[in-house]
């Protein structure tokens, strides 16, 4: 595992562990690419990009799918650091659903708590299908019965920050995935 050190916009020193560097999440992102574009072929796709954890991902992977593609988003949020606080959704930038073949997209399936209430808020809505893509999946964590469809990583359980992931609003730019060293958190 390669340790580096990188600087935040604020010049602080920020000591993170590499989990996945750039080459490895670009290849993870073009395989992700393949199976979705094998899965729907031609068929126009709605994506729904889970703010704001998503934005990394979506740019990358929207570029690689193939078929007639919407792109919309919703806006959640339920971590304060690292702890979990109450769920909150923000649906009014979704686009219509109804009767669309539908991917929702996300940077991580933790607990599964936050794509499950997304996914049943979606569902009543009425798409012709609907399935879920995230870039990683903390293995054994999840308190959920079912799992998405598309899985890029899986990866230990551990608090992960880059590409997309924040601490506390920081490190959403680091282009590669690090852990937060455990003497790290509180210091973002
Ligand atoms: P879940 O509801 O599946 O437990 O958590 C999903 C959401 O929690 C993700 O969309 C993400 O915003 C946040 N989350 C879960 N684990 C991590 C993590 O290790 N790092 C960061 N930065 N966010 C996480
Ligand atoms: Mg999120």
């Amino acid at each position: 595992m390669v340790r580096r050190r990188c600087y935040t916009k604020l010049e602080k020193k920020v000591p993170v562990k590499t989990l996945l560097d750039e080459s490895q999440l670009n290849n993870g992102v073009e395989k992700l690419a393949q199976s979705i574009n094998e899965t729907y072929g031609d068929r126009p796709l709605t994506i729904v990009g889970v703010l704001t954890g998503s934005v990394v991902l979506m740019a990358d992977l929207i570029r690689k799918l193939k078929m007639p593609l919407r792109v919309g988003v919703v806006q959640t949020s339920s971590y304060q650091g690292t702890e979990r606080g109450a769920l909150t959704i923000n649906s009014d930038m979704m686009l219509d659903i109804t009767d669309r073949d539908v991917l929702l997209i996300d940077d991580i399936f933790d607990t599964g708590h936050t794509l499950q209430e997304v996914r049943d808020l979606m569902q009543r809505l009425g798409p012709t299908s609907l399935k879920s893509a995230v870039l990683l999946c903390k293995t054994g964590c999840q308190k959920v019965d079912w799992m998405p469809e598309f899985v890029a990583f899986d990866i230990p359980d551990e608090f992960v920050v880059g590409y997309g992931l924040d601490y506390n609003g920081e490190y959403r730019n680091l282009p590669f995935l690090a852990c937060l060293e455990p003497e790290d958190l509180g210091e973002a």
